[in-house]
């Protein structure tokens, strides 16, 4: 009998609402247990483990991210896979900080929620729980997990969770990877897409790299922002790390103080990436004139990484280099683990 724990963090699926207020808000697993009694029947043993009090995933932070990517690795033996119910607001970020934080996984972790609470009539919460309960259950003819990565299944699609974004606050279809496939499909039956499935390599084993730094920021450029605004983010005490949003294929304004502003925070080894404020498709430094400026800033490349998976793994990487710039640099140059397609490798 297949084996997968159950990780209870919080999020709609867990919710109830408050009778005087109206509010939504997290209750205990009881509501889990009490609304999928087939949890019990399956044949697949599902162990649950509550992170108390349960949360809005709102209120997450790299403190649960250690706690999360820890409990899969404490138990990493005794299971086959294991499931996170999180909220959908932040599971993007969440994803994608755990596949920084679980490297060489062998196992699936599978996270899911729900837009409408397990206990009301039309809730998506079942659907999504037992499936993500198979998946991460789910072995090949030689009895290796079908997915062994960090992905989010919702709706009817599993995706790697680093390649994820919220984008529907009222669909149940919550969650889209715009640059990459679907791992797998389930309807009648799950269809994988073995081809698409990130695998560690042969031999290696689990590492756990929880260290973050939270020193990092996201600068979103729009027609009109000021050099006061830029200037005052980009000289932020401790700040090591910046997401810089540009338009369309890497593209940003050419005006010689914004170029001095990057420059010299570069200069001061801020590290600066530039990720298109477009969903789909890839940045391409120097195809036009308006991103040559950035390049001789010494900004580099997100190519088509997401904004949730850049600054996720930025925190990791400065958490677990430390003052070693270069190597940060380095790796945010280089795919860890299916986050992003870089040109030519
Ligand atoms: N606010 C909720 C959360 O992220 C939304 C959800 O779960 O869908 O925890």
């Amino acid at each position: 009998m297949s084996k997968v724990l159950l990780l209870l963090t919080g999020g709609t699926i867990c919710m109830v609402r408050n009778a005087k207020t109206g509010a939504l808000h997290p209750a205990d697993m009881e509501v889990i247990r009490h609304h999928v009694p087939e949890l019990l029947s399956s044949e697949i043993k599902v162990d649950m483990l509550p992170f108390t009090p349960l949360i809005d995933s709102s209120d997450i932070n790299p403190e649960n991210w250690e706690r999360m990517a820890r409990a899969v690795y404490d138990h990493y033996e005794e299971y086959d896979g294991f499931v996170i119910l999180h909220g959908t607001d932040t599971m993007s970020y969440t994803g994608s900080a755990l596949s920084f934080m679980l490297q060489n996984l062998s196992k699936p972790v599978v996270l899911t929620g729900s837009q409408l609470p397990v206990g009301v009539l039309r809730t998506d919460a079942k659907e999504n729980l037992l499936t993500s309960i198979e998946i991460a259950a789910a072995k090949d003819e030689e009895g290796n997990a079908m997915v062994p990565e960090v992905c989010i299944y919702f709706e009817d699609c599993l995706f790697r969770a680093n390649r994820t974004t919220k984008r529907n606050a009222e669909h149940f279809s919550a969650f889209n990877s715009y640059n990459y496939p679907a791992l797998a499909k389930a309807g009648v039956h799950i269809t994988y897409q073995p081809h698409l499935i990130h695998y560690s390599p042969l031999n290696s084993s689990l590492q756990l790299r929880v260290q973050t730094d939270c020193n990092v920021a996201v600068l979103k450029l729009f027609p009109g922002i000021t050099q006061a605004v830029v200037h005052s983010l980009l000289t932020t005490d401790g700040l090591r790390g910046v997401v810089l949003e540009t338009y369309g294929a890497g593209n940003a304004p050419s005006a010689q103080w914004l170029y001095d502003e990057l420059k010299n925070a570069v200069k001061r080894h801020i590290i600066i990436v530039n990720k298109t404020q477009c969903n789909t498709g890839s940045v391409e430094m120097g195809r036009y004139d308006t991103s040559l400026n950035l390049m001789k800033a010494g900004v580099l490349s997100g190519y088509d990484i997401t904004t949730e998976a850049l600054l996720t793994k930025m925190m990791c990487l400065f958490g677990e280099y430390g003052d070693d710039t270069e190597l940060v640099r380095q790796w945010l140059q280089k795919e860890m683990c299916g986050e992003v397609t870089i040109e030519n490798s």
